[in-house]
């Protein structure tokens, strides 16, 4: 989950939304609208806008403070936090590193649901020093709004604490079973198959409840429910592939028939010349011999279709310095790591100053999908040098 719209940083964290947060948010605010127009007829149309775009705007402050705990926690504890993305179904924090101890996973997790019931109690707090009771209907717009707040943070705590993962809840389980199997592998397996069933039951009681006259809700239900099935499947392969990967240097899966470009190639000649003919995604740039830097799909579509003529490889590719180098020798969990920190989808691997191959995602995928076919362990054998280097030096 990337955001597509960055809102700013926050102790170094980047917060943005997601496109589908505008769905949520505009549900949100039509049905505090609704829930205002009934509560209080004797509001304006005015007010009841008002107040439900407030309380909406303030809901998601509360909801960015959950990640923020979750973050602040993390980043105390040593862990580098990338973002924060608000989307459709909350928020979501992205870490750079993977929690390496049970204690900080369980610190980490729990913070959020308790900065929500912390939360909530305070709003709630608040509406009573202002004269709202308890099992009453709020009377004026502020009580109206804290008390709405109030609730519904309450309830994101509590059903934030259902033990299935990826919810926190599902993260404070595996904490505990990691602490007590002191295997992290299989207590994100245990966690994965429990949220699998959690994620089950919502979908169950979602359907249930659609066709018993929820409407609406009963279908948010299930859709949240499949939503969890689908992350706590992907966390259960993950874990599978991490273990298939542990060990392996990148000598051993890394693609060695990387073809060489020149650098003062035009993008249009390249393009018909190697990415039309060979399928391939990345390309490495050469000066005389000597590597000068990276060349993908993706730097070829930055620049505009008009200007591929006169564009040169050069200048359209990734140099060498702003480009980070793994050997051979690298651990390929290390090398995805790095991938996954900087948001790209190959490196280049160097030995001794040469190009020896590039380490790119989807070939790492395939081989991995080819192994499983073939239900192979993987093999520690180096494949035969096929890559025509050339000489090519960085
Ligand atoms: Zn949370």
């Amino acid at each position: 989950m990337r955001s597509n719209i960055k809102l700013g940083k926050i102790s170094g964290i980047e917060i943005g939304l997601h496109y589908s947060w505008f769905i949520i948010a505009a549900l949100i605010v039509f049905s505090l609208g609704e829930h205002f127009h009934r509560v209080n007829p004797n509001w304006s149309t005015n007010q009841v806008w008002v107040a439900a775009v407030i309380t909406g705007a303030l809901f998601f402050l509360t909801l960015l403070l959950h990640e923020l705990a979750h973050s602040l926690v993390a980043q105390s504890r040593g862990l580098k936090v990338t973002g924060i993305t608000l989307f459709a179904l909350g928020g979501v924090s992205q870490f750079q590193d993977d929690v390496t101890d049970s204690k900080t996973e369980f610190w980490v997790a729990i913070a959020g649901p308790i900065t929500s019931l912390m939360i909530g109690f305070f709003c709630l707090g608040i509406a009573m020093g202002l004269g709202w009771q308890r099992s009453t209907e709020p009377t004026t717009a502020a009580t109206g709004i804290l008390v709405w707040l109030g609730y519904i943070n309450i309830a994101l705590a509590v059903f934030n604490m259902i033990p299935g993962f990826p919810l926190d809840g599902g993260r404070v389980l595996r904490s505990i079973v990691w602490a007590i199997t002191k295997n992290a592998d299989r207590s994100t397996r245990i966690a994965a198959r429990v949220g699998q069933g959690v994620a089950f039951l919502f979908i169950l009681d979602g359907i249930w409840q659609f066709f018993h006259g929820a409407g609406f809700g009963g279908l948010w239900i299930a859709f949240i429910g499949w939503f969890l099935m689908d992350a706590a499947k992907a966390s259960y392969n993950e874990v599978e592939s991490t273990e298939k990967l542990r060990g392996i240097r990148v000598t051993e899966v890394m693609s060695r028939d990387c073809a060489i470009v020149n650098r003062g190639m035009s993008l249009q000649e390249f393009v018909d010349t190697y990415v039309l003919r060979t399928g391939e995604r990345c390309f490495a740039v050469a000066d005389g011999g000597r590597l000068v830097g990276l060349i993908t799909l993706r730097d070829v579509g930055a620049v505009p279709r008009d200007r591929s003529e006169s564009t040169t490889v050069r200048e359209a590719m990734r140099p060498l310095k702003e480009l980070h180098i793994i050997t051979p020798d690298t651990q390929v969990l290390d090398a995805l790591k790095l991938m996954a920190g900087n948001d790209i989808n190959q490196l280049p691997v160097v030995a001794n100053g040469a190009l020896q191959g590039i380490l790119s995602r989807s070939h790492l995928v395939q081989l991995l999908r080819a192994r499983s076919e073939l239900q192979s362990p993987a093999t520690h054998h180096v494949p035969p040098h096929r890559m025509n280097q050339r000489g090519v030096t960085p």
